[in-house]
């Protein structure tokens, strides 16, 4: 049994007044006491009951048994500091039962002093307040449970009280409010500096309805501390006194900022999706997933003819043309779709509008699915490309027109080619021949004549390329060919040609290093007609932009180890800085419309791009009034040079009459050209010529003869040149007999289908004596004539 703790201090003088207290005391409290040690030295009947122990077990142990670990090493010290320097400690302790459950103590440890002060024992005297701690910590953790709940949903309370104008906040208030709660907000006043000043008087008026017994919410927005911006939900309501008097408004606030934000963004996109599909050009319509019609825009009303009313709610078939492709549509669009078949397909659909007319249309269609990904309908996106295909056939008709009217300028200018030619040829085979004078009868001003003659046509020559060349070069179809050229020889050559009319106008052309290179011989590497022609180009500029009286001077300076720049100076009338920029475009003149000097302004820019088909360079310096520089850069020659093979004449008897080893038949029928080529014969020897008039005369005789060389113009009556070679490789006799083209026709395009087809040689008229000399020489020694 547990004794009085009191017992052993008391004498046995009765019972008394302190006895009664004592009594009263242990039955109520939980009283123990123990040495200075913390041993127990006496406990009461309920500290038995409260920790489970009974009082054999409980006496002379530390006090300790009973710790339940809830506290901390600080709590104990701070309790034995205050008892040991004898003072009364109070606090509540929770400690650990004999079968381990834990109950809680409000305590009050009171040491006991001697007569010297010395402690000789600490009472203790306890109330059970499990029961109020378990209270407490229910409450605790329902308190939680609520912060909690509030946080989650972004949701605070708040207390007014109207009276002292005191305001109470949940913690999560103040986060939503972005302020610190460690600073409390305290009065009315303070809330109110967060609100959103457009806000704070619907925010007044609205307390103003609460206080008069209204409940109703409020949105409003705050500017937190941050400057951030929230938007708030509020629903508040008022509490009244004993005297139904509004004594507090309660008022409960979601943060609905995200929600708001959400709003706003599917708002500004349900704005963005409406303006597209009003505005669109495109016809759209919108059906549900059994094609049923939910909306159209006013590019479909316009197209299809029908109205809003007209259309929603009815299944699309009678949009289209036919229900077979209203199907087929339905299977491959709709009911089978997939994604990746379904993605931007634009698909080619005939419908039909309101008014029986039918269209041709480009149709993309796309699914409207759910975030979930269920279809909720379709969206078809309509352009009427009836007009688009119509001009694509008309583009295809026009680009056919285009091709043919190429072909055609291209015929045209192989005529023409063929037309100026074959006269040319005459003027300059008889005056090369001429100028040859095998039997040497001509004065030496006869020979001069002759020259200029030949000088002169050369010259026209030159003129009908520069036409011809112009379109070929915008073709692309030029030809160069690089060989080794006497820079000095083709400057005087240039000179002597342009000399005629530079003397007209009383100009002096100076080739200012003559001296240098007439010893010194200066080689370039260009196609010797392309380079003559752009000398000849620049020097008739210079004379015809040049002032009477003046002078032109040519020269050539080394600018690499192998690159030079041949320059023209005058000094005539010069070029405005803003003209430079264009002198190399196509058609660009700078003289006065009623200026005497003749051009057409594409000299320069097919010498431009001769020279860079060389691999040069073209430029012009030039100052107005007072004359112009000219120059290009060509590179040097370094190649060895080809010696050839220099044919000498043999026979000055006419080749028609004399009776040879080495036969050739030649079809023509210009007299002219058979004229010249037969005079050109004549000065071979060993040579018969026989020649036909027309292709069928031609052919017999080959067949009769058999010869050992065939001359044969292209453009012949009757039968072409081709048609001719074809009868000869198709006649088991002729096969092999080579055949020689001699035509007007230089178009490349032309030279290389000649070849394609079996002609051994393409001579182009004007005749290349020496050239043509060496293609009969080659054809004579292969048959040991020479
Ligand atoms: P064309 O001389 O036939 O008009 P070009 O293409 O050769 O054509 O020259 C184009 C233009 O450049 C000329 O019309 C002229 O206005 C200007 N031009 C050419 N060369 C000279 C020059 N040496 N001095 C002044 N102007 C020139």
């Amino acid at each position: 049994m547990t004794k009085n703790y009191c017992k052993d201090e008391k004498s046995d003088h009765g019972i008394n007044e302190m006895e009664q207290i004592h009594k009263a005391l242990n039955e109520h409290a939980i009283v123990s006491t123990t040495d200075v040690k913390g041993n127990i030295t006496a406990v009461n009947k309920k500290f038995c009951e409260i920790s489970g122990y009974s009082e054999k077990e409980l006496l002379g142990k530390n006090h300790r048994i009973l710790n339940s670990d809830t506290h901390n090493d600080a709590f104990f010290i701070d309790m034995w500091q205050t008892i040991t320097s004898a003072k009364t400690w109070h606090g509540n302790i929770c400690n650990k039962r004999k079968d381990g459950q834990l109950y809680w103590v409000e305590s009050s440890i009171t040491p006991v002093l001697d007569s010297n002060r010395n402690i000789i024992k600490y009472i203790s005297i306890r109330t059970d307040i499990t029961y109020i701690k378990g209270l407490e910590l229910e409450l605790r953790k329902s308190e939680s449970r609520f912060e909690n709940a509030q946080r989650m949903v972004r949701m605070g309370n708040w207390e007014w009280d109207l009276k002292t104008n005191s305001v109470y906040w949940s913690d999560e208030m103040y986060e939503i409010y972005g302020c610190d709660k460690e600073i409390p907000i305290e009065n009315h006043e303070n809330v109110n500096k967060f609100i959103h000043t457009d806000d704070i008087d619907k925010v007044k008026s609205y307390e103003e309805t609460i206080k008069s017994g209204f409940k109703e919410r409020l949105s409003y927005r705050v500017i937190r501390n941050d400057r951030t911006l929230r938007y708030i939900m509020q629903h508040a309501e008022i509490k009244y006194d004993s005297n139904n008097e509004p004594a507090v408004m309660l008022g409960a606030i979601h943060d609905i900022t995200e929600q708001v934000e959400l709003e706003y963004k599917l708002s500004h996109q349900k704005a963005i999706f409406e303006s597209m599909f009003r505005d669109a050009q495109d016809a759209m319509v919108m059906a549900d997933t059994d094609r049923k019609i939910v909306m159209i825009n006013p590019a479909f009303s316009k197209l299809f003819g029908y109205g809003q009313d007209e259309v929603v709610g009815r299944t699309s078939q009678f949009l289209y043309k036919n229900e077979e492709e209203y199907k087929q549509q339905g299977d491959k669009r709709f009911n089978n779709n997939t994604d990746a078949e379904y993605k931007n397909t634009g698909y080619e659909i005939e419908y039909r509008q309101k008014n029986g007319d039918t269209f041709i249309s480009n149709t993309i269609g796309s699914i409207l699915k759910e975030t979930n990904g269920n279809t909720i309908g379709f969206l078809g996106n309509i352009r009427d490309i009836t007009r688009k295909i119509q001009d694509k056939q008309l583009i295809i008709a026009s680009k056919e027109e285009a091709e043919k009217a190429n072909k055609a300028k291209s015929e045209f200018l192989s005529s023409m080619s063929h037309e100026l030619r074959t006269p040319m040829n005459a003027i300059l085979g008889f005056s090369q021949l001429l100028e040859m004078d095998y039997e040497n009868n001509l004065s030496d001003e006869q020979k001069a004549d002759v020259k200029e003659i030949k000088n002169a046509g050369e010259h026209l020559l030159e003129l009908i390329n520069e036409v011809l060349d112009l379109s070929k070069i915008e073709s692309g179809g030029i030809n160069i060919v690089l060989e080794d050229i006497d820079y000095l020889e083709l400057v005087m050559e240039c000179v002597s040609i342009i000399k005629p009319i530079a003397k007209k106008r009383n100009i002096k052309i100076n080739i200012t290093d003559e001296d240098i290179y007439s010893n010194n011989k200066l080689s370039l590497n260009a196609d010797r007609t392309r380079l003559r022609q752009v000398l000849l180009n620049l020097l008739s500029n210079s004379v015809k932009y040049n002032k009477p009286n003046e002078s032109i001077d040519i020269y050539c300076e080394k600018i690499k180890d192998d690159v030079v720049r041949i320059s023209i100076v005058d000094h005539g009338i010069g070029i405005t800085e803003q003209n430079l920029q264009k002198i190399f475009t196509p058609f660009q003149r700078f003289v006065d419309d009623d200026s005497a000097i003749e051009g057409t302004g594409i000299g320069l820019v097919i010498s431009k791009r001769l020279i860079e088909l060389m691999g040069g360079n073209i430029g012009v310096t030039s100052e107005l009034g007072k004359g112009s520089t000219f120059w290009f850069e060509i590179t040097l020659n370094y190649v060895p040079k080809i010696i050839k093979k220099i044919v000498t004449p043999l026979n000055k008897s006419e080749s028609d009459k004399s009776c040879g080893d080495f036969t050739i038949v030649y079809i023509e029928d210009n007299p002219a050209n058979l004229r010249l080529v037969s005079k050109l014969l004549s000065k071979r020897e060993k040579i018969m010529l026989i020649t036909a008039p027309n292709p069928e005369i031609g052919l017999e005789l080959i067949n009769v003869h058999l010869p050992q060389l065939i001359l044969l113009d292209i453009n012949l009556p009757g039968m072409n040149g081709y048609q001719v070679l074809s009868e000869i490789k198709n006649n088991d006799k002729t096969v092999n007999i080579p055949v020689v083209a001699i035509s007007a026709n230089a178009m490349q395009s032309e030279i290389d289908h000649a070849y394609k087809l079996g002609f051994v040689e393409y001579l182009t008229k004007p005749l290349n004596l020496s050239y043509f000399y060496e293609v009969i020489d080659k054809f004579r020694i292969k048959n040991d004539v020479l």
